[in-house]
């Protein structure tokens, strides 16, 4: 099932100021790591999906942190792909917000096992796209500090400011700012080149999550997946947001159902992005603002729908 993904390209690059980046090439789970180095230590942002893709960032990362070592870990929320590599950062303490270490206690790697052995359309759709992974030897490491709002640390003369942007994609979703580096890691409030999904929402504290961003008047955005960019990525963001939260919310007045919606939505400019059955996932969670009183849908069930809406898929 884990074919050699290990193998699949990746890069190092160095930004400025003591910014480093792990950058995967995208697709689902595939994401990226961050490195912020100052005197003596340095913080590592996210570990990967599997041990194997955390093991080689960690070694991509070892001219940096022979001689600044990882002294602090954020997980910047409580997907696995940004955290299931926890363990194999030593003594480093690890910092989470609140939110997300509920996240991460909710849905662990034996979670992903369960889903991937599943004779169902979900399971069928697990494997085809997270069947590359290997999640055999993941002992889940929790953060052993968490925060709320934001916290401000200082890696080796360093600032660097931790700030919950959360609830929107996750529970709780964590940027990175270096100030002085004109740098923002953004977790995965922005997908470069693949589509937005809202798990949790609302769509509201997206955009605005956004607005910080601008406003933090960075020159470089290392997003959770896809290439390094820039400011611009915001606007295609906040673009895609508001028009699936305005085409879901027309097909909820008209009396569909959430997965009439998706299949009806043209996307438009927007269809070209990778990763577009994330549609019928965002449209749940439109429905979900819409009508509080809507059950939310689990995993499993989530990923039954996009498999419903993923024509690549024979079921
Ligand atoms: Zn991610």
């Amino acid at each position: 099932m884990a074919s050699d993904i290990s193998s699949s390209p990746a890069q190092y690059l160095r930004l400025r100021h003591g910014c480093h980046v792990w950058q995967q090439p995208g697709g689902w789970r595939m994401s990226n790591a961050g490195l912020v180095s100052g005197r003596g230590e340095s913080l590592l942002i996210d570990t990967l999906y599997d041990l194997r893709l955390t093991r080689r960032m960690l070694d991509g990362f070892a001219p940096v942190t022979a001689r600044a070592p990882v002294s602090t870990v954020v997980n910047t929320h409580g997907n696995g792909d940004h955290w299931f590599g926890n363990q194999l950062v030593g003594d480093a303490e690890i910092i989470a917000a609140q939110a997300s270490l509920a996240d991460m206690r909710a849905v662990q790697p034996r979670d992903m096992t369960r889903l991937l052995s599943a004779g169902t359309p979900a399971g069928q759709f697990a494997r085809q796209i997270f069947g590359r992974f290997d999640f055999t030897g993941i002992r889940p490491a929790l953060p052993g500090r968490t925060f709320t709002g934001d916290l401000t640390l200082d890696i080796g003369g360093v600032c660097v400011r931790l700030i919950d942007v959360g609830p929107a994609h996750t529970a709780g979703d964590t940027i990175v700012h270096v100030p002085d580096a004109r740098v923002v890691y953004t977790g995965d409030i922005v997908f470069a080149g693949a589509t937005p999904v809202v798990w949790h929402g609302p769509f509201d504290n997206w955009i605005a999550a956004c607005e910080l961003i601008f406003g933090l008047g960075v020159e470089t955005i290392v997003p959770g997946h896809g290439p390094v960019t820039t400011q611009t990525m915001l606007h295609a963001t906040r673009a895609y947001l508001e028009y699936v939260h305005d085409q879901a919310s027309i097909r909820h007045a008209r009396g569909m159902t959430p997965q009439e919606a998706a299949h009806d939505i043209n996307l438009g400019r927007f269809a070209s992005l990778a990763e577009h059955e994330r549609l019928a996932v965002n449209v749940h969670t439109v429905y979900r603002e819409l009508d509080p009183g809507l059950p939310p849908l689990d995993g499993p069930q989530l990923f039954g729908c996009m498999a419903e809406l993923c024509p690549q898929i024979s079921l």
